[in-house]
C-alpha cells in the first residue's frame, strides 16, 4: 500500500470523527431506549413479586376460612349429639347437665362464629389488595408493551446503522498508522465523536485557545499527531486555513 499523504490522513481523521459522532448519537439513543425498557422491567418485577406474595397469602386466607367454617359445622353436629345423650339422663341431674351444656355450647359457637367472620373479612381485604396489585401490574405491562412497540422499528434501524458505522469506522481507522490509531482512540475516549478539532486563524476552533505559532505552522504544514494544548483534541487545519495557505 502506498504511503498516504498528510492531506489524505487528515481527511481520514475527519471522516473518522464524523463516523464516531454518528455512532455516539446512535449509541446514546439506543441506551436511552434500553434503559427505559429495563426500568419498566424492573418495576414489573417488583409489582409481580408483590402480587405473588399477596396471592399466596390469599390462598392461605381462603384455606383458613374453609377450616374455620368446617370446625363450626363439626361443633354444631357434636353439640346435637351431646344433647341427644343428655336427654337420656333425665331428671334434675339431666336438666342441670343440659343447662351447663347449653351455656358452654353457646360460648363455643359464638367464639367460632367470630373467628369465621374474621377469616372472611381478612379474605375480603386481601382480595381488594390483590385487585389493586393486578391493576398496577397490568398498567406497567401496558406501558412496557407500548414502549417496546413504539421503539421497535427505531431500535432496529439504530442497530443496523451502528453495525454499518462500526464496520466503516474500523475500515477508516485501519487506514491510519498504529501510533495515530492509538492516539485517536485515546482522545476519542475523552471526546466521543468529537476527537478532531479544526484550527484556523492561529487557534483551536473547539476550545478557542490560541496555539503557539510553531504548533499552528506545523498544523498548516499538515503534520499529524498534534494535540491542542488546551483541550487535547487532535488538530487538523480547517479548509479555510488550508485555502489561505495555498492562496498565500
Ligand atoms: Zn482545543
Amino acid at each position: 500500500m502506498a504511503k498516504k499523504s498528510n492531506a489524505d490522513v487528515n481527511q481520514l481523521l475527519r471522516e473518522l470523527c464524523d463516523i464516531d459522532a454518528k455512532i455516539f448519537v446512535a449509541s446514546k439513543r439506543k441506551k436511552e431506549i434500553e434503559r427505559a425498557t429495563a426500568d419498566y422491567e424492573a418495576q414489573l418485577e417488583i409489582q409481580r413479586t408483590k402480587l405473588q406474595e399477596a396471592e399466596d397469602a390469599a390462598k392461605e386466607g381462603n384455606l383458613q376460612q374453609v377450616l374455620e367454617e368446617q370446625r363450626l359445622k363439626d361443633e354444631q353436629i357434636a353439640m346435637v349429639q351431646r344433647r341427644k345423650q343428655l336427654t337420656t339422663v333425665g331428671g334434675a341431674k339431666g336438666a342441670k347437665l343440659m343447662e351447663r351444656e347449653l351455656d358452654t355450647a353457646t360460648k363455643t359457637i359464638q367464639a367460632m362464629e367470630e373467628r369465621a367472620m374474621k377469616a372472611i373479612e381478612d379474605a375480603d381485604e386481601l382480595e381488594e389488595k390483590l385487585a389493586t396489585l393486578r391493576d398496577a401490574v397490568s398498567e406497567i405491562e401496558q406501558h412496557h408493551n407500548a414502549h417496546v412497540d413504539e421503539t421497535k422499528d427505531e431500535l432496529g434501524e439504530l442497530n443496523s446503522t451502528l453495525e454499518k458505522d462500526t464496520k466503516e469506522r474500523d475500515k477508516v481507522l485501519n487506514g491510519l498508522d498504529d501510533r495515530l490509531q492509538r492516539l485517536y482512540n485515546r482522545v476519542a475516549g475523552r471526546y466521543p465523536g468529537d476527537a478532531v478539532a479544526f484550527a484556523s486563524k492561529g487557534s483551536c476552533r473547539s476550545c478557542y485557545r490560541s496555539l503557539p505559532p510553531q504548533t499552528y505552522n506545523q498544523v498548516l504544514a499538515g503534520n499529524l499527531l498534534i494535540q491542542c494544548p488546551g483541550c487535547q483534541r487532535l488538530i487538523v487545519a480547517s479548509p479555510e486555513a488550508l485555502a489561505e495557505v495555498s492562496a498565500a
